[in-house]
């Protein structure tokens, strides 16, 4: 095995013990430098679990009839986010399924009053829309988008039925940069049929787009999807994929995704916040809702406010007082300035 000119090395990659330990080290001291010991805290509401897509590694898929679909309401959210929101958060991310009535009747008036009653930061995580849905988007007061490519493999891309087409998705990140959205990507490692080199590429293709972050997110086969019977990723590979993509980018905004704890219960988590990640998302959903929000399956790990704040105490970190958003937006006026 050899290091490749570009950094990313299957060597890093694979690394255990020892090794394993150096390159986390590297990557924690990097994400110190550049943030100090203090990560974002977002609290995450899926507010539809209706998709048009049919993503093969997701319990949400169009073609899972059996599963029980909802859509939830802005006025029931709104008094969720603007009466019982943690102090610790400093910004919300709004997530679904593909699902453009809930963009239009729930997420768009939800913005509205989140951007005219509080200071929050305010994430979309909606999918792939049309340009007057994203516009509609930004002018109500959302400035992040996360769109993931979910694998650089792109003949994966098109077996996995994962959205749209592999081009279209890629423009869709590359369009929603140019038009003045922060947006933050995100790969599964471990998927069926891949390996480390496809895993490096999907760093590479990482690498290439106009991103402020990107996560990286263990498979995990869920029970109601054709994956079901296939392996789960392991958790020591997802791990140095993040060390390796924070040694990459600095400056990217990385986060702990919920799964590694389903990898590895208990300590999953902390893993990531000390191998370079510096966002925390506590789930917010309406506990009706919850059990039908099947990325992978009904039981879920849900990380509430208090499995959020003790995992970041316990690795003698601390949430910032400065929200996701307002940190993008001061980078930007800092880069017009130089
Ligand atoms: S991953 Fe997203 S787009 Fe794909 S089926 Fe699941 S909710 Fe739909």
């Amino acid at each position: 095995m050899t290091h490749s000119p570009d950094g990313l090395s299957l060597i890093d990659l694979l690394a255990r013990n020892g090794e394993q330990a150096s390159l986390h080290e590297r990557a924690a001291r990097a994400t110190r430098q550049t943030f100090g010991d203090e990560v974002f805290v977002r609290e995450v509401v899926e507010l539809s679990n209706f998709c048009r897509e049919n993503c093969h590694y997701c319990g949400m898929r169009r073609s899972d009839r059996a599963l029980e679909r909802y859509r939830a309401t802005s006025d029931q959210l709104a008094e969720l986010l603007l009466n019982h929101l943690p102090e610790s958060v400093t910004d919300i991310n709004l997530q679904a399924g593909e699902d453009p009535v809930a963009v239009r009747e729930v997420a768009i008036p939800l913005i509205k009053l989140l951007r005219s009653e509080t200071e929050l930061g305010i994430s979309v995580c909606l999918g792939t829309l049309n340009d007057a849905l994203y516009s509609e988007l930004k002018e109500a007061g959302a400035s992040i988008y996360i769109l993931k490519f979910e694998t650089g493999n792109m003949g994966n891309y098109e077996m996995f039925e994962a959205p749209g087409t592999f081009p279209e998705r890629i423009e869709h990140i590359r369009r929603l940069a140019a038009d003045g959205w922060n947006v933050s990507s995100g790969f599964i490692c471990g998927l069926p049929n891949e390996g480390p080199e496809d895993w490096l590429n999907s760093m590479r293709l990482a690498k290439s787009l106009p991103l402020s972050g990107c996560s990286v997110s263990p498979f995990v086969p869920g029970e109601l999807t054709p994956l079901a019977g296939s392996g789960g990723a392991d958790i020591d590979v997802v791990l140095n994929a993040m060390a390796m993509m924070r040694l990459m980018r600095p400056d990217w905004v990385i986060p702990a995704v919920s799964a590694l704890n389903i990898c590895q219960p208990g300590l999953g988590y902390r893993r990531g916040l000390r191998t370079g990640a510096n966002l925390v998302t506590m789930n917010m959903t309406p506990a009706e809702f919850r059990g039908n929000y099947v990325l992978y399956k009904r039981d879920r790990f849900i990380m509430d406010e208090e499995r959020i704040l003790k995992s970041i105490e316990a690795e003698g970190l601390r949430p910032s007082r400065v929200g996701l958003a307002d940190f993008w937006q001061s980078r930007r006026k800092a880069a017009v300035l130089t």
